[in-house]
Parts: structure tokens; C-alpha cells; sequence
């Protein structure tokens, strides 16, 4: 057990309804009940966990009434960190959460590092590393599919699943340390084992083939917008900035060359960057545009290219379509409100590439457009049925990696007649990595990375 008890303020700071100050240790009920006192009924100490009561605040060396509030006690072990909670739910004005919270800080209170509340969580098996992980997925999720695939994280699903791979390791593992006791070789260990071994690692391998999807929701999907000078791409851009209301951050350019905003289209975080151009040129600054706009092209998940139906498919647009062949491509005919149902050799040009035609201008066809990026975006992937687990972090797909990599070993070992003992140290590598993944195996350098990415008062 954590002897020290920790507060901070858990709500984010500026002008709100509520503001709430949060307490957890051993002596965060000693030291709430030292500054606030209750209107009626039993003193706050014995108050029923889980039940709020109303109160004032005083500052006990002055008598100054700082905040009327709401006060909750959650005692251990049923509370975030498994140990007794305080919740105190001020005013949301910052000077009133401010100073509750020096308040308790001067009574005993020890203010929180970023994500100590739920590093004690952790610490306490409340979560596992990868719960916790989902925790801050969940707050950070930035499109719903993101926010469902977080949510069944830290519902411990993924968990679950490397829970059950784990086991059915240690049972092997278990079977060829019994047959060490009586000969060298795990040809006498029964074929079944083998075979375990075989169903865990297509467990593992259907796991990482999730993260292609996984990676798209937590990071976004990448889509770089391309096409000749003035065939509308940055109207596109703001276009659907206009339709999509919620724009989540903008990360301003920091050159003329590219621009970058992050929205939801078809569900999905995307990140849009409206690059210079795929123009040869002369000019260095504009060269630089073009190897920026060829790195952005390079590392999206997804090329909109936008052509001007009004001046029909010129050579340089052919010319651009091949610099980014091999990719997902859609082809974007803008300023259809200038032709109107004309022919416009759209459909010729798209050959094979989904395509649709728009008005950045008038806002036509973005819903369309929309509609195509899910289905690129979709297309190939995994069908799920939501039960089903998926990786969306870097550090978990590597930590799965080097699991594969040992059971690989291992299975090749098995199969070429190497001796048990040999076999076993395979196995339990590939356990240690998936124990890093629930923190079962975790170091602290990797607590502290993981936790240091929280907010205080998290
Ligand atoms: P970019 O150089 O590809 O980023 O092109 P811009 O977005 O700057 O647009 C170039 C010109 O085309 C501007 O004058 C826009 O107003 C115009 N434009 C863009 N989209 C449309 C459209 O859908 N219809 C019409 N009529 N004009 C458009």
C-alpha cells in the first residue's frame, strides 16, 4: 500500500459548472473531514461511501467559508484507485477549486504527479497497463469508432485475450518442464502441445493484423490532398471544415508548403494536408514544396486528387495521377457547378480509381466524398463484430512482435528436435512480452513513460 495520500484537481482548469477536487490514501477522509463540514446529519467521517453530502468548506486555521460543495467518500477497495477517495465537487471557478485544494495540500495532502491516481489504480490491480493505457485512449478519443475500440480496452478485453495466449503458454510450458524430469526430448511431450503452441501463435498473428484498423483510429487516418495550382484543393479542405463542425485541433503549417487540420469524415479522425504541388520546377522554395508534398503523399494512408472540371483533364494531371499510383487514390472533379451534368471524361480518367465529382464551392458531393473515404478506409480491413479485440497501440503491436518472434523460435525448435530446456527459454520470453502489455512484466521506466503521458489529477 501507497502511504501518502495525493489530491489534485481532476476537472480541466477554466470557468465551468463544477470544479472537483480529488483526495486518495489513507488519510484522505482524516484530512477532507478537517475542512469540510457537513449542514446535517452524521459528521463526514462517517459518512456512507458512495453517497455525496452537502457542505461548506472552511479553512480551519481562519474560519473562512471558502466554497459551498458536494463531498463524496469512496472507501477502499471500491473506488478509481482502490484506495479511500475524496471526491469534493466545488464551484467551477478556478480560484475556489484552487483553493480547496491548497487547503488539503496544507492538511496532509500530497499534490499528484500526472496519472499518479491512476498509476495507483494500477499498482493497486484495479487495471492492468493496458486498462490504464485505455483510460487516457478514452479521453483522448477523437472519433467514436476510436472512443468504442478504448472503451472495450478498458473493459479489459484485449486483456482478456492475452490473458487466455498467456495461459495456454504456461501450460506447455508446464507440460515440457514435467517431461525434463524424465528425458531430453519434447518429441515424448505430447503433439496436443505442440499444437497449443501452434493456436497461440494464430492468436497472436490475428491480434496484429488488427492494427493496421487500430492505428487508424488512434492516430487518424493520414490523407494527403493533391493536384495541379488552383484546381480547388485548399476550397476542399476548407469545405469540409465547414461541413464538419467538429474540428478537433488544427496544427498550424509551419511553411507555405502544406497545412494540416484534423476532422471527422465517414467516422474516422482523419488528418488532412493540402500540399503545393508535385509541380518540376526551378524555383528552390517551390522544390521544397514538391519534396515536402511527396514525403505527405508518401506517408498517407489515403490521396485525394483533386481535378478542375471546368478546364477538363489536362497532361500534368495525368502526370500527377502516375506519381501517385500504388496508393489509395481518389479522384476529386471539382467546380461541377460551373459544367453542370455535362460530360466531363471524369470516369475515363478514374479508370479504376473510385472517383467522385463535387463543388468545393457550393459544398455538393461532400457527403459522397465521405462515403468513399469510408469505403477505401474500410475496404480489406477485418470485418468485426465489436466483441473481437484490437491493438491500437505501437507499443503493444511490439511487444506482440517479439512475442511472435520467440514462439516462432520456439515451434521451429520443437519441430527440428532441439531439446526441452532450450525450447523453454523461447517460451518464456515470448510470456515476459505479453506480460508488458498488461504490466504483468513492465519495468518502471516504462510505468513512468506510460503515466507521465497523463494529465494530473488523472
Ligand atoms: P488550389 O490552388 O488547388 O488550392 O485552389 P484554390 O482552392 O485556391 O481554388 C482556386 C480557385 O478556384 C479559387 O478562385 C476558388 O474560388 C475557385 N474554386 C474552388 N473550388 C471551386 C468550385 O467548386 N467551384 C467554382 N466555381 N470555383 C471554385
Amino acid at each position: 500500500m501507497l502511504a501518502d495520500t495525493i489530491a489534485a484537481v481532476a476537472t480541466p482548469p477554466g470557468e465551468g459548472g463544477i470544479g472537483i477536487v480529488r483526495l486518495s490514501g489513507s488519510d484522505a477522509v482524516a484530512i477532507a473531514s478537517k475542512i469540510f463540514k457537513t449542514r446535517q446529519g452524521p459528521h463526514f467521517s462517517a459518512s456512507r461511501s458512495h453517497t455525496l453530502r452537502l457542505g461548506v468548506i472552511i479553512d480551519p486555521e481562519t474560519g473562512e467559508t471558502i466554497d459551498e460543495v458536494l463531498a463524496c467518500i469512496m472507501r477502499a477497495p471500491h473506488s478509481y484507485t482502490a484506495e479511500d477517495v475524496v471526491e469534493i465537487n466545488c464551484h467551477g471557478g478556478a480560484l475556489a477549486v484552487a483553493r480547496v485544494l491548497q487547503l488539503a495540500l496544507r492538511h496532509g495532502a500530497r499534490l499528484a504527479e500526472p496519472g499518479e491516481f491512476t498509476r495507483r489504480a494500477f499498482l493497486n490491480g484495479r487495471l492492468d497497463l493496458a486498462q490504464a493505457e485505455a483510460v487516457l485512449d478514452v479521453i483522448r478519443a477523437r472519433s467514436s469508432q476510436g472512443l468504442s475500440a478504448a472503451i472495450s480496452q478498458l473493459e479489459g478485453k484485449l486483456s482478456q485475450k492475452i490473458t487466455v495466449i498467456n495461459d495456454s503458454l504456461t501450460g506447455v510450458l508446464a507440460a515440457i518442464e514435467a517431461s525434463l524430469d524424465f528425458t531430453e526430448e519434447v518429441g515424448e511431450v505430447s503433439a496436443s502441445e505442440l499444437e497449443k503452441l501452434k493456436h497461440a501463435r494464430e492468436e497472436v498473428l490475428k491480434l496484429l493484423a488488427t492494427w493496421e484498423e487500430g492505428r487508424l483510429l488512434n492516430e487518424g487516418l493520414k490523407i494527403a490532398i493533391v493536384g495541379r495550382p488552383n484546381v480547388g484543393k485548399s476550397s476542399l479542405l476548407n469545405a469540409l471544415l465547414r461541413q464538419e463542425r467538429a474540428i478537433v485541433s488544427q496544427i498550424p503549417g509551419t511553411t507555405r508548403d502544406t497545412i494540416e487540420e484534423t476532422l471527422l469524415l465517414g467516422g474516422f479522425a482523419c488528418r488532412l494536408i493540402d500540399t503545393a504541388g508535385l509541380r518540376e520546377t526551378a524555383d528552390t522554395l517551390e522544390s521544397i514544396g514538391v519534396a515536402r508534398t511527396r514525403q505527405a503523399v508518401k506517408e498517407a494512408d489515403l490521396v485525394l486528387m483533386v481535378v478542375d472540371l471546368s478546364t477538363g483533364i489536362l497532361a500534368e494531371d495525368k502526370r500527377i495521377l502516375e506519381e501517385v499510383t500504388g496508393k489509395n487514390v481518389i479522384i476529386v472533379g471539382n467546380k461541377v457547378d460551373l459544367i453542370g451534368e455535362k460530360e466531363n471524361g471524369l470516369k475515363t480518367f478514374a479508370a479504376s480509381y473510385p472517383w467522385v465529382t463535387i463543388s468545393a464551392r457550393e459544398g455538393k458531393g461532400l457527403d459522397e466524398l465521405a462515403r468513399k473515404i469510408r469505403e477505401v478506409v474500410l475496404s480489406g480491413k477485418v470485418a468485426r463484430t465489436g466483441e473481437e479485440p484490437i491493438l491500437t497501440r505501437a507499443r503493444h503491436r511490439d511487444a506482440l512482435e517479439k512475442c511472435l518472434e520467440h514462439l516462432n523460435a520456439a515451434i521451429a525448435a520443437w519441430e527440428n528436435g532441439i531439446p526441452g530446456d532450450l525450447i523453454a527459454v523461447d517460451l518464456w520470453a515470448a510470456r515476459d512480452f505479453l506480460g508488458e502489455i498488461t504490466g504483468a512484466t513492465a519495468r518502471e521506466d516504462l510505468l513512468d513513460r506510460i503515466f507521465s503521458d497523463f494529465c494530473i489529477g488523472k
